[in-house]
């Protein structure tokens, strides 16, 4: 069997998975691990194989220490690099900027590309260049392929992803919509014709990435017609801690009335509002037994993010002219039937009946919670994208 090494290097942790690219999206990866508190004195790794975990606590100096103790944990368990048929290294990578519209090999060039997208994505495109650096030279035999987070929405139609905001000023900066989540919409959108036995090029979708993050994709025909997160991915829906569509006023008044710096508000609308900044918590259980307890804050907290995910729901309606399936996916989307019941509420004229009983039975399996006659079909389809991103790898490794 062969195994693609996923890696997606963040600021202070390295999560990792060895996957075998031939796998299905529920089948446990061979290896599952996370570098914890990089370049703090409690750093911890832990790595999960043949359903065993294996934790490590020691300082973690730097992405090289990370990763080089993952792969001595690796190499300890049996399971190193060079103990099974690894055939190349995939690298989650947020942002591709216009430069890069699919998954790519990674070269000297193309880690300089990504660096000169930084501006672009300034929290997250260094920390994976980090990643790729120290996973290129200790892995210096193997293919290194780049999977781009915005890689899917790279031809978003001119109308879909042009800002209306001043011409000279957006090209010289280059704003537009680059989109994101884009390996788990196209996972995901990629399942649905499969699941249903129909033809790609003949179903029309709308995917709900419902996580942490969240964002939801319009797709015709296999390609992306629309997505809610822009330049950022602080666009689009309410999420745990990041505002989504905002008034960009706002930003404005705080900045004139509350004095506020724009790192305080980078600081507020990433990480202290969303459903966090009205309820005090971000996941989604924790929200449900504070609305459960009477608290008015979670319930309108509950109400502003519904209520936002229908807006979308209804403009990509429109979009799409004729919806044949509507998809839930990630932490929210797979687990949450409330979420999922009330965003699709009261639009059986719209031919969206879903049934109660499939939208609650728990299930981790892909599978339809609409009734047998609704028109559109409802999905809830697990999302895996360090599987997609393997099955990326493994083909550009074999070109
Ligand atoms: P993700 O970013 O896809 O890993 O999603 C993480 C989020 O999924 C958490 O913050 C929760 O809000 C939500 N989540 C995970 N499990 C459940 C569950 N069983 N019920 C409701 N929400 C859940």
């Amino acid at each position: 069997m062969s195994y693609v090494l996923v890696i997606n290097s963040g600021s202070s942790s390295i999560k990792f998975q060895v996957v075998d690219p031939a796998s299905t999206a529920s089948d446990t990866p061979l290896v599952s691990g996370l570098v914890e508190k990089i370049g703090e004195p409690r750093g911890k790794i832990s790595v999960t194989y043949a359903g065993q975990k294996h934790d490590s606590n020691q300082p973690i100096r730097d992405h090289r220490g990370g990763l080089q103790l993952a792969v001595a944990m690796l190499d300890s368990l049996g399971v190193g690099p060079t103990q099974i048929d690894l055939i190349a290294v995939g690298h989650r990578t947020v942002h591709g900027g216009q430069t890069f519209s699919g998954p790519v090999l990674i070269t000297d060039e193309v880690v300089a590309q990504i660096r000169d997208l930084i501006p672009l994505a300034p929290l997250h495109n260094p920390a994976n260049i980090d990643g790729i650096e120290v996973a290129r030279d200790l892995l210096p035999g193997l293919p290194h392929v780049a999977v781009f987070d915005t890689g899917f929405f790279g031809d978003l139609p001119a109308a879909a992803a042009t800002y209306a905001v001043n011409r000279e000023v957006a090209e010289a900066n280059q704003i537009r919509r680059y989109g994101f989540h884009g390996t788990s919409h196209e996972f995901v959108s990629g399942q649905v014709p499969k699941i249903l036995g129909r033809d790609a090029s003949e179903v029309n979708q709308i995917v709900l990435h419902l996580g942490n993050g969240a964002s939801c994709s319009a797709i015709k025909g296999g390609a992306p017609i629309d997505t809610s997160m822009g330049l950022t991915p602080l666009a689009g829906l309410v999420m745990g801690t990041r505002t989504g569509d905002i008034d960009p006023g706002i930003i404005f008044h705080l900045y004139r009335q509350a004095g506020m710096s724009i790192v305080e508000i980078d600081a507020l609308f990433n990480r202290q509002s969303g459903i966090k900044g009205l309820s005090g918590v971000n996941d989604f259980r924790d929200l449900h037994a504070k609305i459960e307890e009477g608290d008015e804050n979670a319930k309108l907290a509950f109400d502003v993010y519904i209520t936002q995910l229908r807006r979308y729901i209804g403009s990509y309606m429109i979009a799409l002219g004729k919806v044949d399936t509507i998809t839930f996916t990630a932490g929210v989307g797979e687990n949450d039937a409330k979420t999922r019941a009330a965003a699709l509420a009261g639009l059986e004229n719209y031919g969206i009946v879903v049934d109660p009983e499939r939208n609650a039975a728990p299930n981790d399996d892909p599978r339809v919670i609409t009734t047998d006659d609704s028109t559109v079909t409802v999905l809830v389809v697990p999302t895996n994208e360090e599987l997609a991103i393997a099955q990326k790898s493994a083909e550009i490794a074999a070109q």
